[in-house]
């Protein structure tokens, strides 16, 4: 779109250009017969030699004939133009000479030169049309209506992520029966966010609801809202609803919403107000009778502006995980039913090693592995294939965050191994999953845990995983004698359990607890709280630094492995546990 629009914005700048030679030539040519000068002109008039004059309605070129004897070398018919300063002085001037019995012949003609007059006309004309074509595309988001598709994905085609189909299950029961909701009253949001890791599926997610629901499915980019133009954004945001509310019910669905709502400061923040403010008073304008839902894709939720998330609008955030190795086996198992595959091939073994690949790379690596087969020759596709695949897509990977040195993943590296690590000491029953340290989005690596724990988590479950959390951190700080800013979401899990055992879960010695209305009871309360919850995190600090002490040569051993693997599996870290003795 936008490369439409500098395309539209070139040619009627080449056009404009041709057109403004082209004037300038005719009227070059028109002109080459000589011109006088204004001084020359009054001169001659005063002595009676001009025979007449021509005006051509505002010009302020006048044209000019003199008398026979005056012309000596030329005839009587060349004409002589002359620019006037002033018209109006000018011709009283004029007027005045033929009061006082000047014989001159005054005349204006409608142009004495059709030609010039219609070529100079299109030639202002055809950059002005040009313009109002250019603005009216980007007004109109270059022409089109938005135009819904009917989606015919299901959520059986989203795999590996249960629990948030789940979550969205009833919007699709909205959507198909909005009257059933409306009579008892039932409040259904009206906006959603996905948030998540580019590739898990976000899109999907909407495509499935209103393929589920069988509603019209517009889908817009948040980026495709700004234009040039301030302002231009909101229009096409009210178009949006409108149309959306004309075909009701119906699903909005807004990917990267970070592009118009992140956090209103910054120089990019003036150009999206408008657009912002708009899409948020379009959703608080509609009513649940308007039956438009709003479904909103981000892979940063920390950015966006927290007037998004108020009630009324993207009052539900439903977070899609990057896939674990089950999710990433399920994911596998549907895009594979299209294709050929001989029976080297083991879809639980490609999951195992795709540690932090998306949905959307594990469906790239089959359709890679699918053209690898049919160049061969072949017509199913082979483990090697396959391991062809994954192969260049984590060169791909690498490649993309070149940025990334040596330095930079041997910390990721030192960081995950003592979680691992940690983990393996203070809890050896939680299985470690796998490890990777591939940079994936913001993350520099990964460690995936076992956390199917029970329900009810006990005292030291919980301590246990904020020392695993502080694992990360500790490692870089013993080991590489620096920390990075890798651990920041770390220790804010830490905090956050602990700082739940205390309030949720009553494990205070405090036995007091919070009292509606009395807040400056509950604000000293609060405190108290914050403090017990420090002790708590401090407590766990300390013991996790005496076992990472404790285990540095293993830490950075497994470093190593990691370096050189770059991702370990849950055979693979339970074999080194074992083989170095910490099991
Ligand atoms: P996002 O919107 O989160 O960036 P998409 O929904 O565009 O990701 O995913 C791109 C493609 O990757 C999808 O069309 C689908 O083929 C595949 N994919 C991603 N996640 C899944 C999933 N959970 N199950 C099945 N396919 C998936
Ligand atoms: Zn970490």
């Amino acid at each position: 779109m936008l490369k439409n629009s500098k395309k539209i914005r070139i040619i009627s700048i080449v056009v404009a250009i041709v057109l403004a030679i082209v004037v300038a030539v005719v009227s070059n040519i028109n002109d080459s017969n000589s011109s006088l000068t204004y001084g020359e002109v009054i001169t001659f008039l005063q002595e009676g030699e001009v025979k007449k004059i021509e005006s051509i309605q505002d010009s302020h070129t006048f044209y000019i004939y003199l008398t026979e004897d005056n012309n000596e070398k030329k005839s009587s018919d060349d004409k002589y133009s002359v620019v006037v300063p002033n018209i109006d002085e000018f011709t009283t001037f004029v007027a005045d000479e033929i009061k006082g019995g000047n014989k001159v012949e005054f005349k204006v003609v409608e142009s004495n030169d059709v030609v010039t007059a219609i070529i100079s006309l299109i030639g202002s004309l055809i950059p002005i049309i040009f313009l109002f074509y250019y603005m009216n595309k980007m007004m109109n988001g270059n022409g089109s209506k938005f135009k819904p598709i009917m989606s015919n994905v299901k959520f059986s085609h989203v795999a590996g992520i249960d629990e948030e189909k789940k979550q969205v299950e009833e919007i699709v029961e909205f959507l198909k029966n909005p009257e059933k909701y409306r009579r008892i009253g039932a409040k259904i949001p009206k906006g959603v966010l996905l948030s998540g890791e580019p590739g898990t599926g976000k899109t999907l997610l909407a495509k499935a609801i209103a393929g589920e629901a069988g509603v019209p499915f517009f889908q817009v980019n948040g980026s495709s809202f700004e234009e040039k133009f301030v302002g231009v954004g909101a229009s096409r945001v009210r178009k949006l609803f409108n149309e959306a509310k004309r075909v009701a019910p119906s699903i909005i669905f807004i990917d990267e919403l970070d592009s118009v709502a992140q956090h209103r400061y910054g120089a990019k923040a003036n150009y999206s107000e408008q657009t912002l403010n708009q899409l948020l008073s379009e959703m608080d304008g509609f009513e649940t009778s308007d039956n438009v839902i709003v479904i909103a894709a981000t892979n940063h939720v920390e950015v966006l502006d927290s007037a998004i998330r108020r009630p009324g609008r993207f009052d539900r955030t439903v977070f899609i995980p990057s896939p674990d190795v089950i999710a990433r086996e399920e994911i596998l198992k549907v895009h594979c039913l299209d294709k050929n595959f001989d029976t080297s091939v083991s879809l639980k073994e490609i999951a195992k090693k795709t540690v932090g690949f998306s949905g959307a790379d594990l469906e790239n690596i089959l359709n890679e592995a699918a053209i690898y087969a049919v160049n061969n020759g072949r017509n199913a596709i082979s483990q090697e294939d396959i391991n062809e695949a994954i192969a260049r897509t984590i060169a791909g990977l690498r490649k993309k965050n070149s940025a990334i040195t040596e330095k930079d993943r041997k910390l990721t590296a030192v960081h995950e191994a003592g979680h691992a690590v940690v983990s393996a000491k203070v809890r050896p029953n939680v299985k470690n999953f796998e490890i990777s340290i591939i940079p994936r989005g913001n993350a520099g690596g990964y460690n995936f845990f076992d956390e199917s724990d029970s329900m009810y988590s006990q005292k030291k479950t919980l301590q246990d995983k904020i020392k695993v959390l502080y694992g990360g951190r500790i490692a870089e700080e013993i080991i590489l004698k620096d920390i990075s800013t890798g651990a920041a979401n770390d220790c804010e899990k830490a905090s956050e359990i602990a700082h739940n055992m205390i309030v949720k879960f009553a494990m205070s010695k405090n036995l007091l607890t919070k009292i509606r209305g009395e807040e400056d009871y509950n604000k000293r309360l609060e405190e108290n709280f914050i403090s017990e919850a420090e002790g708590i995190c401090r407590d766990c600090y300390d013991k996790t630094k005496l076992i990472v002490t404790a285990h540095q040569a293993i830490i950075l051993k497994l470093a190593d492995l990691l370096l050189e693997k770059e991702y370990l599996t849950q055979e693979e870290i339970e074999e080194f546990f074992k083989v170095n003795g910490i099991f």
